[in-house]
């Protein structure tokens, strides 16, 4: 296999015919500007330093590698591991790359740092890694997440961020992307529109894939300490893609390692109610970048849905789309009952609560488990903790 793909994007942010800059000429310029800016700035020492040492004394990296002995006797097959970003700082993966945007914003001047939620995790990682760094932070979400997510928007309010309630239209995702959007650019210049994952206008794709990429660094290294090998499967949930990537990134370029990404089936894949991106959607722009996404006939998004609020998006990162064509990761799907199923066994067997994310690589791993001989590894991205889902989960399994 040719690993050329290793280099991507090429310098207008393509990842093959996918990505680039689908933007008004005022915004590319702006866009240009923050990727000259993350070239320069990323690459010195200080830099470097100031977030390895944030990574280290203030997430808690590196997260351990965990062999999930009873989940694994139980499945039989496959030894089953987890790559445990759960136990950082704020219970995510998220806050990976959150830091090392608020690090670029504040390294490039910017006095605001701005972004829209859904189920307020981006919000929270941000207000989080903005507390710290030192700079303004403007989180919108739409009136009706900020009724159902009450714990996120409380820890928001503490952590000192402005927090727009957005009372317009659908009052959810949609429409506090075109809100905070809007605040943008009133001074794209001066503020900073921190994207949650590895979507957007380049350079966003690349950025957030760069600071996600210690998760599959470590990985790797701490898995041949333990092992002796590199894991013969990689497995991680796949939304916009960012935790997927940062595991994958590492070992892009070991041709014996496979890697499946998991989607949301949701209520199934033959009813409107999933968000099987690379599975069922076809190409075309969303936001500011080309993917596969869920359309409809005019182009326009398809509202999508899963029982993890993390994974409901209409498109997916660039790479992913196309990673996929050329066959170097697999894509497949597990839907809501699969995932609840994985979240209860995992809870009880290991005494690990996963966020229903994360709980999708779990559902497809246990599967995959048992169809592979006891020599065979698979490492899960463990993306986050299941707190946040708790008191949803016990209600809905009357507990
Ligand atoms: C946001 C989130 C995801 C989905 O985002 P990706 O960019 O696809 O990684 C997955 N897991 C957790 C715990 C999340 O909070």
């Amino acid at each position: 296999m040719s690993t050329q793909f290793l280099e991507m994007p090429d310098k207008d942010g393509f990842f093959g015919e996918y990505g680039g800059q689908i933007i008004p000429p005022e915004l590319k310029a702006i866009m240009d500007d923050i990727n000259d800016s993350y070239e320069k700035v990323s690459q010195t020492e200080a830099f470097q330093t100031e977030l390895q040492n944030l990574y280290a004394d203030y997430v808690g990296r590196p997260s351990p590698i965990y062999f999930a002995r009873r989940l694994t006797e139980r499945q039989g097959g496959a030894r089953i591991f987890l790559k445990r970003e759960d136990l950082n700082h704020t219970g995510a993966h998220k806050i990976n790359h959150c830091l090392g945007e608020a690090l670029l914003a504040k390294h490039m001047g910017k006095t605001k740092v701005l972004a829209e939620t859904g189920a307020g995790q981006h919000g929270v990682a941000l207000a989080t890694a903005c507390a710290l760094i030192g700079i303004e932070c403007e989180i919108h979400m739409g009136e009706i997440d900020i009724a159902k997510e009450h714990p996120n928007v409380t820890k928001m309010k503490i952590l000192g961020c402005k927090l727009v309630t957005v009372t317009r239209g659908t009052r959810t995702l949609k429409d506090a992307v075109d809100s905070a959007f809007e605040e943008y650019l009133k001074d794209p210049a001066h503020f900073f529109y921190a994207i949650g994952s590895v979507v957007g206008p380049h350079p966003f794709p690349k950025m957030v894939r760069d600071f996600q990429s210690v998760v599959g660094k470590e990985a790797r290294g701490q898995f041949l300490a333990k092992e002796g090998k590199l894991p013969d499967y990689l497995m991680a949930c796949v939304g916009g893609g960012s935790n997927a990537i940062g595991l994958f990134t590492a070992f892009l370029g070991d041709e014996d390692v496979k890697m499946i990404g998991v989607e949301p089936a949701g209520l199934g894949l033959d009813t409107p109610d999933h968000a099987a991106t690379l599975t069922l959607g076809t190409k075309g722009a969303l936001h500011g970048f080309k993917c596969y996404n869920l359309q409809d006939n005019e182009g326009n998004p398809l509202p999508v849905y899963s029982i993890a609020s993390g994974l409901d998006y209409p498109g997916v990162g660039p790479q992913h789309c196309y990673l996929k064509d050329i066959e170097r990761v697999r894509y497949e799907s597990v839907d809501d009952q699969e995932c609840l199923d994985a979240f209860m066994i995992l809870s009880r067997l290991e005494g690990i609560i996963p966020a229903l994310e994360s709980a999708h690589a779990v559902a497809y791993a246990m599967k995959l488990a048992k169809t592979l001989p006891s020599d065979q590894t698979i490492l899960i991205n463990m993306s986050g903790r299941g707190d946040k889902d708790a008191d949803f989960v016990a209600e809905r399994l009357s507990l």
